[in-house]
């Protein structure tokens, strides 16, 4: 057996295998894998097998393409049959509301190349007489996947990896690991039998490995402990039953029928497939709870959890009634086991927080669906840098780990579990361990009717509405009915003054001798002048983005630096490890995670400067916020009342106004002093999604949307926040990706009752070709109609194209607009006073 590798992968189940065969095919190879047990002995034995194209999300839906185009090309390569039954999958809706669910589905569908149909009831009925339809509104159907042996397609893709080089050792144990500086040294423990238990034997061997990836499935805890991170991943138990045969079936099958497909009836919770004459029932049910929050134990192996049928009942009864033939069908076997989840439902794939080559692939609910694309997409990370898609929605830092704990995660994982058929309004909020971040001004904002969003923790209000409203009722795959509280929101803003709470921003300060040179590599515009803003980008080695900040330059070696609230844990890790290395080069960095010190209000509108005169403290109050004394993409320390704060005159809203970075512990204050002084102007409290809105209208592009690892600052059409005069990190490599495709703004004349969400499909005029997608939504209370974001082939991106856009399964007109199609002179930001 070696003891030195150049990637060591631990975990031998459907992911860790894929991992393994994929690395070894994009070249190293010097792979080895190690497995505790046997291979498959973790949750992948167990799995139904079903391989659904069907994901609302774009990166993961690229995942499962690939999956399932890899798995079909599996036998050739290796002389195994996987047992692929390509059968199709049936997604049945019983209301106009699952069907909507869908249509915004098969948008993203459209723009990852996924085929699908629509189906009415009574074609379901034709083609499957068996199904009964009396309820249903219609179907999503997709022809290319179905359901695999999870088994053998694992043991496919080894014997694949050994073909190419990769070392499997089963019944061994990684128990320690520990970094060196160049290498990780693994201690692991040979696994060996003892009394139907899997014991370490007093046998150990340490391996020596540049990269470790982890895929250690319900284990996911264990592993985290070793390392010293947090990670969100934890089972939940989840059933499938095997019945008997169902007659009927078993006679239209000997009829030469084909196999039906896999039957997914989501308004009933369950899925179902043929299983030799009978079904297969898979059910994501109500209160199945989460296990293994603190490890496995020794005698949990290949095992199952008995079978709750109180749990199950409802969804049983139920299938009874979708085909009737199967009602008097007995309980032939059962399957209770562990499924990993996260709170989100993605797994968790990508750099751990804080370690050099160490590699999480952790969290699987649909591990087999997800384990080729995986594999494909990490070896790409691992091997190249970046992959060719942004992989940030799964990035395992989305949790930042220090407020995560493991009692947040068990509680989410079993909602997230319990929402698998729950519908996936854009604009849900789930309730499970709320209010776990607040700001300290959240009472005051509850009080006054704030409905909050979740956002990495922090409670952020969305909008606010008039007691008694009930945000669950008002969601909605069009408008919802909170659309028109931020309707009046957004316009507060533009005629008025409006005051939005970015508390949730990720903030850090970096300074020290080594900061300026540092800064100046590290992102690609210019560095402002003391006292100065400015927007810009940090890059991949591959020229894409990986992060957007503020920078707000308070001395000559001091920087504060503004980015994304959802990603504090994704961006410290990324500026820190890149400090580290710098520091002997450019001298001392100093990287402070400032989130938590600091509040930030932002006040907009062409009033905000009227109500900051009202209050702060200065010599001259008529002038302190004139653009003399405080010009635009400036900041300055000024006292509002009693409170100092930094003031930064930006507005993400594209409007006149300041944004208050304030001591969190003075917020109630400021608060209190802003409302009293807006009063007299009309204040109004707005939420994030009018401020979602406005910033579409100025062409603001968004990260997490427009902004990420898939496109380059160039290809986002910013060349005006690039500094192509300097060397900055990622830059040849965006000189010379050159743009392959564009980001603009459109104005889209859509349905009376809906905007898009930014996951649709673009096409040419004549709606013939695909040209691109969006990437944000919303509705403009400035042009009064939609409005969107997006990427679209270069040639379209200009000014005038006319396209048209998906939405609700209809093409409707877009037109490419100006970049900023509110106030393209920016005179209203500038507006002096
Ligand atoms: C009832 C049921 C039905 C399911 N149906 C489907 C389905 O239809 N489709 C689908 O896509 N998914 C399905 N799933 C989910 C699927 O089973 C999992 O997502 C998938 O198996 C996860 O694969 P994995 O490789 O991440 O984890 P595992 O299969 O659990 O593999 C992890 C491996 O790591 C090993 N290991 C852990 N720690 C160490 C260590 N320190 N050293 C060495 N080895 C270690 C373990 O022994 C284990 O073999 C189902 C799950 C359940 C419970």
């Amino acid at each position: 057996m070696k003891t030195q590798v150049k990637a060591l992968v631990v975990g031998g189940g459907a992911v860790g295998t894929s991992i393994a065969y994929h690395l070894a095919k994009a070249g190293w190879d010097d792979v080895m894998l190690i497995e505790r047990d046997e291979l498959t002995s973790g949750s992948t034995w167990h799995a139904a097998g079903l391989l659904p194209l069907f994901n609302m999300s774009y990166a993961t839906t690229h995942i499962h393409k690939y999956s399932v185009d890899f798995y079909k090309s599996l036998e050739e390569e290796t002389g195994l049959n996987a047992g692929f039954a390509v059968v199709g999958n049936l997604r049945m809706a019983q209301t106009q509301e699952r069907m909507d669910e869908y249509m915004l589905y098969a948008s993203t569908a459209e723009t990852c190349d996924v085929d699908y149909e629509w189906l009415s009831p009574d074609q379901i009925k034709e083609r499957w007489p068996l199904i009964e339809t009396g309820d249903l509104k219609g179907a999503i159907y997709h022809t290319e996947d179905g359901y695999i042996n999870p088994a053998d397609v694992t043991m496919a893709m080894a014997k694949g990896a050994r073909q190419r080089g990769v070392d499997i050792v089963r019944r061994l144990q990684a128990d320690e690991f520990h970094w060196t500086g160049t290498h990780w040294e693994v201690t692991c423990t040979k696994m060996v039998e003892k009394g139907g238990n899997l014991v370490p034997s007093d046998e150990q061997v340490v391996i020596t490995a540049e990269h470790v990836v982890t895929a250690s499935g319900n284990h996911a805890q264990r592993t985290a402990k070793m390392l010293g991170i947090k990670m969100p991943a934890i089972p939940v138990e989840h059933t499938f039953i095997v019945m008997d045969k169902d007659p009927e079936l078993v006679k239209w099958r000997e009829a030469g029928n084909p196999e039906h497909p896999v039957v997914r009836d989501a308004d009933n919770e369950s899925y179902a497939r043929e299983e030799r004459g009978g079904w297969i029932l898979g059910i994501y049910e109500h209160g199945a709870p989460a296990r293994f929050e603190h490890g496995v134990p020794d005698s949990f192996r290949a095992d199952l959890f008995p079978l709750d049928l109180d749990r199950i009942a409802e969804q049983y009864m139920a299938m009874a009634e979708r085909v009737p033939s199967c009602a008097e069908s007995g309980l032939k076997d059962d399957f209770n086991g562990p499924i990993c989840y996260t709170p989100d439902g993605n797994p968790l794939v990508g750099p751990a927080p804080g370690l050099r080559n160490m590699w999480l692939a952790e969290g699987f609910s649909f591990g087999i669906t997800a384990a080729g694309g995986t594999g494909y997409y990490l070896a790409q990370m691992m091997v190249d840098g970046e992959a060719e898609i942004d992989m940030a929605s799964l990035d395992p830092k989305r949790y930042s780990s220090n407020w995560m704990t493991t009692e947040f995660a068990a509680r989410k994982n079993e909602e997230c579990y319990e929402h698998v058929y729950v519908l996936h309004h854009p604009d849900e909020e789930r309730p499970a361990a709320r209010g776990l971040r607040t700001s300290p001004a959240y009472d005051r904002q509850k009080e006054r009717g704030a409905q909050f969003g979740w956002v990495n923790g922090w409670e952020r209000p969305n909008y606010y509405a008039p007691a008694g409203f009930n945000d669950a009722e008002a969601r909605s795959f069009r408008r919802g009915g909170w659309w028109q509280y931020a309707v009046e929101e957004a316009k507060a803003i533009r005629e008025g003054v409006g005051l939005v709470d970015a508390t949730a921003f990720t903030k850090h300060v970096v300074k020290g001798p080594g900061a300026t040179q540092f800064l100046d590599w590290f992102t690609c515009n210019k560095l402002p002048k003391v006292g100065r803003i400015n927007l810009t980008y940090a890059l991949t080695s591959n020229g894409t983005t990986r992060t957007e900040y503020t920078i707000v330059r308070n001395g000559e070696n001091n920087y504060y630096l503004v980015s994304a609230g959802a990603w504090t844990e994704y961006d410290a890790d990324f500026l820190r490890k890149a400090a580290e290395d710098k520091m002997e080069e450019f001298g001392y960095i100093e990287i402070q995670d400032v989130t938590t010190q600091w509040g930030v209000f932002a006040i907009a509108g062409p009033k905000s400067r009227d109500v900051l005169k009202e209050i702060i403290n200065d010599a001259d109050p008529e002038t302190a916020l004139s653009n003399k004394r405080f010009p635009w993409l400036s900041a300055r320390q000024i006292e509002l009342g009693m409170c100092p704060v930094n003031a930064i005159r930006v507005a993400y809203t594209g409007e006149l106004g300041w944004e208050l970075h304030h001591p969190i512990e003075m917020q109630n204050y400021l608060f209190d002093l802003l409302e009293k002084a807006g009063e007299k102007h009309g204040m109004k409290l707005v939420g994030a999604r009018a401020q979602n809105w406005l910033r579409l209208e100025k062409s603001y592009r968004a990260f997490g949307t427009e902004l990420g690892r898939d496109a380059t600052p160039a290809e986002a059409d910013l060349p005006r926040f690039i500094d192509l005069e300097k060397d900055f990190h990622g830059k040849d490599a965006m000189v010379e990706t050159g743009v392959r495709f564009k980001c603009c703004t459109l104005l889209i004349d859509g349905p009376a009752d809906a905007d898009p969400w930014g996951r649709e499909v673009l096409y040419t005029e004549d709606g013939v070709t695909r040209v691109g997608r969006l990437t944000s939504g919303g509705y403009s209370v400035a042009f009064e109609k939609s409005i969107g974001m997006g990427y679209v082939r270069p040639e379209d991106a200009v000014e005038g194209t006319k396209l048209k856009v998906k939405i609700l399964d209809q093409l409707w007109d877009a037109t490419v607009t100006c970049e900023s199609p509110y106030d393209p002179s920016n005179a209203t930001i500038r507006q002096n006073g």
